[in-house]
């Protein structure tokens, strides 16, 4: 369990109780929160530590109500300039999260760093960089959202409405960094980005802070929700990426969707998760099992039920994890 840190200001210490009570909460409590939380509550920020922040995003699909901010994104206030972690949604959304961070510091925002290419971790990408911040990302994320971005823009403003996208257009890092792992110093914070394989989509990284304790998972974890499985993710480097996110053992896990939470609640609603889908569709393959009777006999895991969307998502996971692992076995 995470240690309430002892922060300076009275506002902080608040926030500080607010997360711990957030943390320590049973499940049957997040039960009762509304199940959209809307763009207005996503926006205000929840400390962490001293320097981190994160905006908890909703944990339904994307609706004109939360404006597809549907996942987490965090900000870290450094001696230098404030560096996000993700850009959100969109160019107005991104507006909004400006805003938001300046109730909280002084410190202009200098880097964004972008730790996946869904739609909603990178599309406000463009009005940080009008702003003259610097986009930071690993060049296989960049590519990506060079391939997806006008899709996802598409796509997305079917979602939330034409108006909420208004502004935006795909920005993806110019100088992306051509390695798998980087370390990016600002304001003697350490930022290490970590390369996660193809998981969720082509490009996944985690992002590090040694000094902190905490990671950001990005899609590689979710907690209170199934985590999605597409046609383009990779479990086993999904599952990879978990292991190693256990031997750095953080005090502070961001996940991608869901609380921030400590490792065991994470190991909880995805690693494990992950392990008994990846091994048992492999033995179910080496069985001679067909596709339909891995699905069925997987059907009902009942340690997993109580995640959210787990009727929309977790046959199509095992489906999915049936179908890449039969071809690359
Ligand atoms: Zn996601």
């Amino acid at each position: 369990m995470i240690s309430t840190p002892i922060h300076s200001s009275a506002l902080a210490r608040v926030t500080g109780v607010l997360l711990a009570v957030l943390l320590l909460a049973p499940a049957v409590q997040a039960e009762e929160e509304p199940r959209d939380r809307p763009i207005e509550k996503v926006l205000e920020p929840i400390q962490l530590t001293d320097r981190v922040w994160y905006f908890y995003g909703s944990l339904e699909n994307r609706t004109p109500e939360n404006l597809g901010f549907t996942n987490n994104t965090g900000f870290v206030v450094t001696d230098d300039g404030v560096v996000l972690i993700d850009s959100g949604p969109g160019y107005k959304v991104a507006g909004r999260m400006a805003k938001a961070i300046a109730e909280v510091t002084d410190q202009p925002i200098t880097h964004v760093i972008s730790v996946g290419s869904q739609d909603h971790r990178w599309l406000g990408n463009g009005y940080f960089h009008e702003q003259g911040a610097e986009l930071v990302a690993l060049a296989r994320t960049a590519a990506t959202q060079a391939e997806r971005g006008e899709g996802q823009i598409m796509s997305l403003a079917n979602a939330v409405g034409e108006d909420a996208m208004e502004g935006t257009a795909p920005v993806p890092a110019p100088n992306p960094i051509d390695a798998d792992e980087h370390t990016l110093t600002v304001g003697g914070v350490d930022f290490k980005l970590i390369y996660a394989g193809d998981a969720h989509f082509p490009g996944d990284i985690m992002v590090h802070l040694p000094g902190e304790d905490v990671v950001f998972t990005g899609d590689i974890v979710y907690t209170e929700r199934m985590l999605g499985i597409h046609p383009w993710s990779n479990p086993v480097e999904k599952l990879e990426a978990f292991r190693h996110l256990e031997s750095i053992d953080p005090e502070i896990v961001v996940p991608g969707h869901g609380r921030a939470t400590d490792l065991a609640e994470a190991r909880q609603d995805t690693g494990d998760y992950l392990e008994l889908l990846v091994r048992e569709v492999k033995a179910g393959i080496e069985d001679w099992e067909s596709l339909d009777e891995v699905v069925e006999r997987l059907a009902d895991l009942e340690a997993f039920q109580h995640l959210r969307h787990y009727d929309d998502w977790h046959r199509p996971n095992v489906n999915r994890t049936y179908l890449f692992i039969e071809e690359n076995m």
